[in-house]
């Protein structure tokens, strides 16, 4: 029994002593459940995602806190819906080249929960958290930045062809000089237009460099590829290589880009001290056609609150740390903070009302899941509770024109586990459920009435 207890407090030891887990967490943006090879699809070819999901954990069930970019990406770094941390719509539905706010400084992101462990840190790619400086990368925690500040599809030039018109023309490619985004390194503009056909390329070396210059050290790189919202760029080597088209295109070179982390992980000895997260800040963009992606089973895409729009395809990959497997429980962006934090051995904000789990125990294998509800916000407005099984719709938005609301004659139930395209509502048939599940959703409302005023002034504007 001794011999057992000594034991047991030098493995405590060991662990307490050994190194906390580097963090990389590539975010892409706009595409869908159904566009990678190992989420079932046919034609675009992902073999370093799919090795990645072989060697790691995919996650069928995970989910973003909103459907389009800025709340999204505003939720993963914060751990805090929209709604409380400042980056819910307002008069506007994301952050456009002429707002004035941003993501504010009272909030807390992964990169500063960080910090409190001598973590170097980078944002790479789509920021999207406001373009002024004072709401730029380095001041919510990144040593460094760089990257388009907002979407790649705005500063577009008045006058040129409109977008949509081309994307039913196989051979439509658009042109970088339409869209006068700029390109940052930390606070200084060094490209306008962002030369954008090789921005996936460029993005990724970067991360790359980052990796191989703080191998000795704890590390968070944040890479945010702007790829594949639309106008769709690639670079020469993957153009035209793809079954799918210019879509499959960019998701290929983005795969590419995957595969030269990981080696870049592996060349440098760090990848049992390593976890990569691999996902899309919402769903794909329906109304761009064969331009934008697929939601393959699950209804509708972008800027909605059903499957397809926040539900996103997910690998956590870790050689030592993550358990390899296929995990069908729930997970969230909103999750990372506090699965970080707990892993990284430091603590989540406890000043605030956090929406994230510590999904440590499921990464390890040791555990299940804590998650078993989730709550759809679009706009602002609460649309949609899961819990476990079971999700409630009391607004929905329609599925191409996502700004305007979908009538509906009463709240909709569905059976996700039964019926993962949300296809037969059974609202009439379980009114115990809807019952219970509208007073969650009345719960979760009253809970996150009390934002603070600066949350509440920053809503996008
Ligand atoms: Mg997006």
């Amino acid at each position: 029994m001794k011999k057992l207890l000594i034991l047991l407090s030098v493995l405590n030891l060991l662990s307490l002593d050994g190194r906390s887990p580097n963090f990389v967490v590539i975010f892409c943006d706009d595409f869908g459940y159904g566009d990678l090879g190992c989420f079932g699809n046919p034609t675009i070819k992902t073999p370093n995602l799919d090795r990645m999901a072989s060697q790691g954990q995919k996650w069928t069930q995970f989910y973003v806190a909103d459907p389009v970019c800025t709340p999204s990406r505003a939720a993963l770094l914060t751990g805090r819906y929209p709604i409380r941390n400042g980056m819910t719509s307002g008069e506007r539905v994301v952050l456009f080249p002429d707002s004035a706010g941003g993501l504010p400084a009272s909030e807390i992101t992964i990169a500063e929960v960080l910090k409190e462990k001598d973590y170097a840190t980078a944002a790479i790619g789509k920021w999207h958290l406001g373009h002024l400086p004072q709401y730029l990368p380095m001041e919510h925690g990144f040593d460094s930045y760089y990257g388009i500040p907002y979407s790649n599809d705005m500063d577009f030039v008045k006058g040129v062809p409109n977008y949509r018109k081309g994307v039913g023309n196989p051979n439509f490619y658009p042109d970088i000089k339409n869209y006068n985004v700029p390109l940052l390194e930390n606070l200084d503009v060094i490209e306008r237009p962002a030369e954008q056909n090789t921005m996936t390329q460029r993005c990724t070396l970067k991360a790359v460099d980052f990796i191989e210059e703080n191998k000795d050290k704890p590390f968070f790189l944040y890479l945010a590829h702007s790829m594949p919202h639309i106008p769709l760029f690639v670079s020469e080597e993957f153009r035209g290589k793809s079954a799918r088209g210019l879509y499959g295109d960019v998701l290929e070179e983005i795969d590419w880009g995957v595969g030269e982390i990981l080696k870049a992980i592996k060349d440098e000895g760090i990848e049992k001290d390593t976890i990569v997260v691999f996902t899309t800040d919402n769903g794909p963009w329906l109304a761009f056609k064969t331009h934008g992606g697929s939601a393959g089973p699950l209804r509708a895409g972008k800027g909605t609150t059903f499957e397809g729009g926040q539900r996103v395809p997910t690998i956590f990959w870790g050689p030592g740390r993550v358990k390899p497997g296929t995990v069908s429980e729930m997970g969230s962006t909103l999750d990372l903070l506090p699965t970080f934090a707990a892993l990284a051995g430091t603590k989540t904000p406890a000043d605030r009302k956090m929406d994230g789990y510590d999904l440590s125990p499921v990464l390890s294998g040791e555990g299940k899941s804590p998650r078993d509800t989730f709550y759809y916000w679009a706009r602002a407005r609460l649309h949609a509770v899961r819990s476990g099984p079971w999700k409630l719709h009391v607004l929905q938005r329609e599925p191409i024109n996502y700004g305007r609301l979908a009538p509906m004659e009463g709240p909709e139930l569905y059976h996700l586990e039964a019926d993962i395209s949300e296809a037969y509502d059974v609202a009439k048939t379980h009114p115990e459920i809807v019952a219970r599940l509208l007073r969650t959703i009345k719960a979760h409302e009253l809970d996150t009435e009390d934002s603070l005023p600066d949350q509440l002034a920053a809503r996008i504007k």
